[in-house]
């Protein structure tokens, strides 16, 4: 393997989803390419129903394409069997959700190491590792805190520790600013930002807001299932 495969982030090329058939046939990728270097922010914008959550499940190995390959990772996901996908979706990619997905009965730190919890044994690197994802999100001092102790940005926050918790080569978030205000919508993304430029995380940014875009590196639209 060369130093560039390695260091590929994501690559669709030519991915065109559609749902359903005859009548009811939707086309919600045209065609599609782009590419995300490793610690680069895309931002994706476009109307509702454009397609934006729909590349992001493409993007995210839930969904295979109509036609057209995905790579993560400079791994071909659209040729990896169901084991190898599940696999690198668990390893591969960080997902951050609209609203922040928490379990209402864990502290944030659980929240953290959860995921380790899942995936074997709780160790002290997962540990310190959490510790260390919980500060670089401002999170420490309320880490012994449960969601419902935490403000809508703080859940937000959290929901971007755990999803580095993996150290993903990939992030996607879907609008994860829908549910705040504008100045911690600003905040939110400022930190995803930070943290793709710093872990050198591929991201890959979903929203409808305009006044988010600036803290992007490049901004792709999206239009009935079409990039521009
Ligand atoms: P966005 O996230 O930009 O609002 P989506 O990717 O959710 O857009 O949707 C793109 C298009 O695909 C829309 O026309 C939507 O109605 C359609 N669509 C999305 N998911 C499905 C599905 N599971 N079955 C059929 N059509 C779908
Ligand atoms: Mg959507």
């Amino acid at each position: 393997m060369t130093a560039t495969a390695t260091r590929t982030g994501l690559t669709l090329s030519g991915v065109t989803l559609r749902y359903g058939a005859g009548d009811t046939l939707v086309t919600a990728l045209d065609d599609v390419d782009l590419t995300v270097e490793p610690g680069e922010v895309v931002a994706v914008a476009g109307p509702s129903g454009s397609g934006k959550s729909s590349l992001l499940a493409v993007a995210g190995a839930l969904i295979t394409p109509t036609e057209g390959t995905v790579a993560i990772g400079g791994t071909d996901v659209t040729a990896a069997g169901p084991a190898r996908r599940t696999e690198l979706r668990r390893t591969g990619i960080g997902y951050v959700f609209q609203a922040s997905n928490l379990l209402p009965s864990l502290t944030a730190r659980d929240q953290l190491l959860l995921v380790a919890h899942l995936a074997g044994r709780v160790t002290r690197e997962h540990r310190d590792r959490a510790a260390e994802l919980l500060d670089a999100v401002g999170m420490t001092a309320k880490a012994d805190r449960r969601p419902h102790e935490l403000s809508g940005g703080e859940r937000q926050r959290v929901g971007i520790a755990r999803a580095l918790m993996n150290r993903p080569a990939l992030l996607l978030a879907d609008e994860p600013t829908a549910a705040l205000d504008q100045q911690r919508g600003r905040d939110v993304v400022a930190l995803l930002a930070e943290q793709a430029h710093a872990r050198g995380t591929a991201t890959v940014l979903v929203t409808h807001d305009e006044g988010l875009l600036d803290r992007a590196d490049r901004v792709v639209r999206i239009r009935d299932g079409r990039m521009g």
